[in-house]
């Protein structure tokens, strides 16, 4: 019972502390970001000081008197902290192992994987979003959807600013079900309506599920209909997601008609079970980007950066499979591409 009693005099006595620093680190931040931007020195920021965008200026200055001051940059921050705790409120009514709140994850993560407006892209490249050379090798018994569109090839062209494409895709008619590559937890289903991935859903695999001592996630996007899931199911390996489609917007913000209906499959992978949903985005905590191929090798390493550097013959990485009747090449495997293939 003492135990106990000392236990949960030491969680308060946490939570307390966590607060109080929460309070320091928001007067803080408005501190430094006076002296970040105040140039002449008079103790506020003028917008010829103001280096971002003007927009921020103006939704910063909220008594409009041309000056954003240190009382504004409290608020603002203050806001933020507010929102922190609204965020934390809700991950604790969820019951969803793993998710956690916005503060656990770093900014550079935050926008190696989220890839926001203002994130330099280069932090996703650093988090493994580049080539790597893998290309798969399916079984000579089998006939598999390929891929048309490689990992991490420039999108530049497609986008309105540097970019690579963060997974792979295969091209299927409409209507073709995606499949559940490993068994694992759904942790997030997207309508995505201003998104280019269109309705997709993420899988979260323990290292029981792969037999791969990381966390890993399986997003699929492009579905033509919602998946019928919910956020916490359990899927089995090769358990019918959804229909193929080619939801997403194009370019110009407009629905792509022309774009051939296909699965955009990524990966992703940590050392940690936790991870963040915001903004129609699933982020890991110290999440990293993978080849999808690589996930087939089913052992470690499978980072990027080693797998840039294997020697040529190993980046024929063999495929597992399901075929169509629900048998398994090799028979043991805990991973399967996310198609089923027919027999040759
Ligand atoms: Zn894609």
């Amino acid at each position: 019972m003492q135990i106990i009693r000392s236990a949960i005099i030491v969680l308060l006595a946490g939570t307390w502390f966590a607060g109080s620093v929460q309070t320091v680190e928001a007067q803080g931040r408005a501190e430094m970001a006076i002296q970040k931007n105040d140039k002449d020195g008079d103790g506020k920021v003028s917008i010829d000081e103001w280096r971002k965008r003007r927009g921020i200026f103006r939704r910063l200055d909220t008594d409009e008197d041309g000056y954003v001051t240190l009382k504004e940059f409290r608020q603002r921050f203050g806001e933020t902290e507010a929102a922190r705790e609204a965020d934390k409120k809700a991950v604790e009514a969820s019951t969803l192992e793993g998710l956690t709140t916005a503060s656990a994850v770093d900014r550079e993560t935050l926008c190696a994987i989220a890839r926001g407006r203002s994130c330099s892209i280069k932090l996703a490249i650093k988090k493994g979003l580049f080539e790597t050379g893998l290309r798969p090798k399916f079984p000579d018994q089998a006939n598999c959807r390929d891929i048309d569109e490689q990992w991490a090839i420039s999108y530049t062209n497609k986008r309105d600013r540097e970019a690579y494409h963060g997974g792979i895709d295969m091209p299927a008619p409409y209507g073709v079900p995606m499949i559940a590559t490993a068994a694992g937890t759904v942790v997030a289903i997207y309508r995505g309506e201003n998104s280019f991935r269109g309705k997709e859903m993420t899988i979260r695999h323990a290292p029981e599920d792969t037999g791969i001592p990381l966390w890993i996630y399986t997003q699929y996007a492009h579905f033509d209909e919602m998946p019928k899931f919910k956020v916490g199911d359990r899927v089995k390996m090769g358990q019918e997601l959804g229909p193929t489609g080619n939801s997403g917007i194009g370019r110009n913000g407009l629905q792509s008609q022309r774009r051939r209906p296909a699965i955009h499959f990524a990966v992703f992978f940590s050392k940690s079970p936790k991870f963040i949903d915001r903004r129609e985005r699933i982020v890991q905590v110290d999440g990293n980007w993978m080849d999808p191929n690589a996930l087939f090798r089913k052992k470690l390493p499978l980072d990027s950066y080693s797998m840039r550097d294997l020697p040529e013959a190993e980046k024929q990485v063999p495929i597992s499979v399901m075929m169509a009747d629900g048998t398994t090449i090799p028979t043991d495997t805990k991973i399967v591409w996310p198609y089923k293939c027919k027999a040759n």
